[in-house]
């Protein structure tokens, strides 16, 4: 059995290379328009991603007049359209919860719903043969499963998300909260002017419009925003490394896994060569087993293509096509030769391309790896992340702070940046940024903001207690200072 991080999955992709043949150099001149305004607001959230979203309910219970605009026509961004719906690293491997707050409570809301589920508190850093076998036996070892100190196999609190019934509790706490909602709307610029930024053009099948507001934050992802305010960016990564990565994730379901198992147990030569047949001919026989209570004979495959320009039209339209090809071969491969999978067939596969990393700011803090061997909490922490993925590094330092500063993009006024484009090096970014994390980025971003209109100040001179009050008082887990 493989132990922790990055020896628990180090099956990486390289790089892809392809030819842009058709690509021309010439530019031209657009016209002066002259765009409607259709709101004027106190903050704007710019993606619905698990970052977009704790903005967007975080602004708007801290009293601000809220705006969170999403291009697709649902929220929950990877974590629901991206069908990554796997919530690791809540806790460190030594059972301690660090994640509290907006992602705590839609977990609970779900919950309630019986649209999540996770390791029983009681298992949690603690070696129980059963409760790691159960995710072993899942493939799923790399979400659930560290040494600890003593070399005995523990359990992390996890939860998975039932993606469409997330959808649903999201739109539910964003309207709750008193936050506008705009789905199908693509931000393309934002409206700079005296070095801040002051609102965004967006476009849309009503057409080019823009909307004003106090404080913008950028939860895209990708940063979307960043290129044309100027700011100091980064988009470093190693290739092979896990944020070098495009995602595609798709589900099948009506595998009859007891029949699976039975196969795999009862005849290991035949299931060795089925799976050599069906390798070599271009498929795969890795997978998870689907962890949501509810759902019986569905395995979960998790398709990993290497990419460092993951923002590229055009690197995203060839790995988007070539990867549904070899996914419906691939599921093909497994129903013609694997016993348990002859009635299965492809439920869904994620509607959006999975990007794991991109551009990032190089913010009024920049975080590194020397941030995580440290067991310092910064003046201005607003979250604590569970370092579980380093190996005796981590046992050694299991609690990773993050500063208020790394939201704040440096030379422009009016932005906080609360995504996985969040202030930090490739190396900080392997382990960070995360669904949980972006969570607690959007949540800090958004009361941030909100105290920075009420308040009438900059982004970077938000009276810190008050953040930190407000942050608490909505169940965040913040260090004792
Ligand atoms: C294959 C894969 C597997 C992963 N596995 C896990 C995992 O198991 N667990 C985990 O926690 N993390 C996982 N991650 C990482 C995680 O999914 C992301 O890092 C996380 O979702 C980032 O959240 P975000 O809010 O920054 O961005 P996203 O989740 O990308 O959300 C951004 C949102 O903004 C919207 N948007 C983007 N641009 C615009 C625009 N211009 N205008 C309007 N809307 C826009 C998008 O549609 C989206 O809804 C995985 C990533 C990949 C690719």
């Amino acid at each position: 059995m493989a132990t922790y991080g990055s020896e628990v999955f180090s099956a990486y992709d390289s790089v892809h290379q392809f030819d842009r043949k058709g690509k021309t150099s010439k530019t031209l001149e657009e016209a002066r328009r002259t765009v409607e305004v259709i709101r004027e607001t106190d903050v704007i959230v710019v993606g619905g991603g698990p970052g977009g979203i704790a903005a967007a309910v975080s602004a708007a219970r801290a009293g601000a007049k809220t705006i969170l605009i999403e291009r697709y026509g649902h929220l929950g961004g990877m974590s629901t359209g991206g069908l990554v719906n796997i919530i690791p690293n809540l806790g460190s491997i030594y059972g301690e919860r660090l994640i509290g707050g907006f992602c705590q409570e839609l977990l609970d809301r779900l919950a309630a719903r019986d649209a999540a589920s996770a390791p029983e508190a009681q298992y949690w850093g603690k070696p129980n043969a059963a409760v790691v076998g159960k995710y072993v036996n899942a493939n799923m070892t790399h979400f659930y499963v560290r040494k600890n100190a003593e070399g005995e196999y523990i359990t992390l609190y996890t939860a998975v998300i039932d993606p469409e019934v997330a959808k649903d509790e999201i739109n539910a706490m964003v309207y709750e909260s008193g936050s506008e909602l705009l789905l199908h709307t693509w931000v393309t610029e934002p409206i700079i002017e005296d070095g801040a930024v002051k609102g965004v053009i967006v476009e849309s099948k009503s057409g080019r419009q823009a909307l004003l507001g106090k404080v913008i934050i950028d939860c895209s992802g990708d940063g979307d925003l960043l290129p044309k305010t100027g700011v100091e960016t980064t988009d470093y990564m190693v290739p092979g490394s896990r944020i070098a990565q495009f995602g595609w994730v798709y589900w099948i379901c009506n595998v009859d896994l007891a029949k699976y198992d039975e196969f795999v147990s009862n005849e290991p030569e035949a299931y060795k060569r089925v799976s050599e047949e069906i390798t070599k001919a271009g498929g795969s026989v890795f997978f998870s087993r689907g962890l949501l209570d509810n759902q019986e004979g569905v395995v979960w495959v998790h398709r990993l293509v290497g990419s460092l320009n993951q923002t590229d039209i055009e690197e995203m339209t060839y790995i988007d096509a070539k990867t549904r090809t070899e996914q419906v071969r691939g599921w093909e491969l497994l129903k013609k030769h694997m016993p348990g999978f002859e009635k299965s067939f492809i439920m869904l596969s994620s509607p959006q391309l999975g990007t794991s990393g991109g551009r990032r700011i190089i913010g009024e803090y920049y975080l590194t790896e020397k941030d995580m061997d440290t067991d310092t909490p910064f003046e201005d922490t607003i979250a604590i992340f569970a370092d579980n993925d380093r190996g005796e590094l981590s046992l050694k330092y299991p609690r990773t702070y993050i500063p208020y500063r790394s939201l704040i993009p440096k030379g422009i006024d009016g932005l906080l940046v609360a995504c996985r484009a969040f202030s930090s090096d490739h190396e900080f970014q392997e382990f960070f940024n995360l669904i949980p994390h972006c969570m607690c980025f959007g949540q800090a971003a958004g009361a941030a903001a909100a105290i920075a209109v009420s308040d009438g100040v900059s982004v970077r001179d938000v009276d810190f207690t008050k953040l930190r009050s407000e942050l608490l008082k909505h169940g965040a887990i913040l260090p004792n200072i």
